[in-house]
């Protein structure tokens, strides 16, 4: 069996496309386009690289973007003053934080600090509160992206077994509950699992998300099972280059699988797409419009 590859360039792309006119639909209730505060404290090179890419995908989709790139030596109160004035910006419909922060920095502390409802990362203990328990929340983006890519190998995940590999606030939890929501049966391995390898042969939608590069082998996967792989590791390459891979070994799992996502490729486009999404939730859910249809 050749594995279908679930393409998340490609439906990043088609997401971004809808984003931009529910942007102006939205844009134009408002009076305002929507907007979306990114804050980089220190130089760390990927989170750059993201906060750019951010950037750029919100403008690309009429949205106003606000950068605050503060240096590494900033103190927690300075940031959480920041905010707290964001929290307060009429026009900022999403903040996020890039993620890691300095360590004279509580990142918990600083995430909490973020109004709820402009929460475009679903980080926040009342988003998360909300999302477990089946009320309407911002839910993480990433994991948002996972349900999207499996949806294109299935028409509905209901009744489906889902085993989500890793079970961190950012990515294995909100997924699970995601695919709860989406009525699969769903199991939630990590570290402590015994048997690892039988527990994700059980799944007919294996999702992966350890950061240990190519840690799931071809013969964890059951015949004809999507797998969603979440992992982005950068592994020495050819020629003292590196490349990214994911936590699947992804040539041995391509032949069992019936679909899959490439590293990259994959899920790591849907993140920012869903981003964009969030932020046009959060601004209509504010502003009492209706939410976007994507
Ligand atoms: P964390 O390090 O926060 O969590 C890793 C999870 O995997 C933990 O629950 C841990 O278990 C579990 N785990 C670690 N080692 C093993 C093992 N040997 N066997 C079973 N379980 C194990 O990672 P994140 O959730 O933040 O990220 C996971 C991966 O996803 C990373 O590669 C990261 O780069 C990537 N990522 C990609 C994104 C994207 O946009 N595509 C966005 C976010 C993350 P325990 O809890 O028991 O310690």
């Amino acid at each position: 069996m050749t594995a279908k590859i679930l393409d998340g360039k490609a439906l990043a792309e088609e997401v971004r496309g809808k984003v931009a006119i529910e942007a102006a639909r939205i844009g134009a209730q408002l009076g305002r386009k929507p907007g979306l505060a990114v804050v980089l404290v220190g130089e760390n090179p990927a989170s750059q690289v993201y906060v750019k890419n951010k950037a750029r995908s919100t403008v690309e989709a009429g949205m106003e973007s606000f950068e605050h790139k503060l240096p590494v030596t900033t103190s927690e109160a300075d940031l959480l003053a920041l905010v707290e004035k964001l929290n307060r910006d009429p026009k900022v419909d999403g903040i996020l934080v890039q993620l890691p922060l300095p360590e004279q920095i509580d990142s918990a502390r600083v995430l909490n600090a973020v109004d709820p409802s402009k929460d475009v990362d679903g980080f926040h203990p009342m988003n998360a509160g909300k999302l477990a328990t089946g009320l309407p929340a911002l839910a993480p983006c990433t994991p948002v992206g996972c349900i999207m890519l499996a949806k294109k190998a299935h028409a509905s995940l209901a009744g489906l077994e889902a085993v989500v590999l890793g079970r961190s606030n950012i990515v294995g939890k909100p997924l699970a509950q995601l695919l709860l929501q989406e009525n699969a049966t769903v199991t939630i391995a990590h570290s402590r699992t015994k048997d690892l390898a039988e527990v994700s042969r059980r799944a007919d939608i294996l999702c992966v998300a350890i950061g240990k590069p190519e840690f799931v082998r071809g013969d964890w996967v059951k015949p004809g099972a999507t797998v969603i792989d979440v992992g982005i590791n950068r592994v020495p390459g050819k020629e003292g280059k590196t490349r990214l891979v994911g936590d699947v070994a992804y040539d041995e799992a391509a032949k069992v699988a019936g679909a899959i996502t490439p590293v990259p490729g994959g899920v790591g486009p849907m993140t920012i797409a869903c981003l964009l999404v969030n932020t046009l939730r959060a601004a209509c859910a504010r502003e009492g419009l209706t939410p976007p249809s994507i």
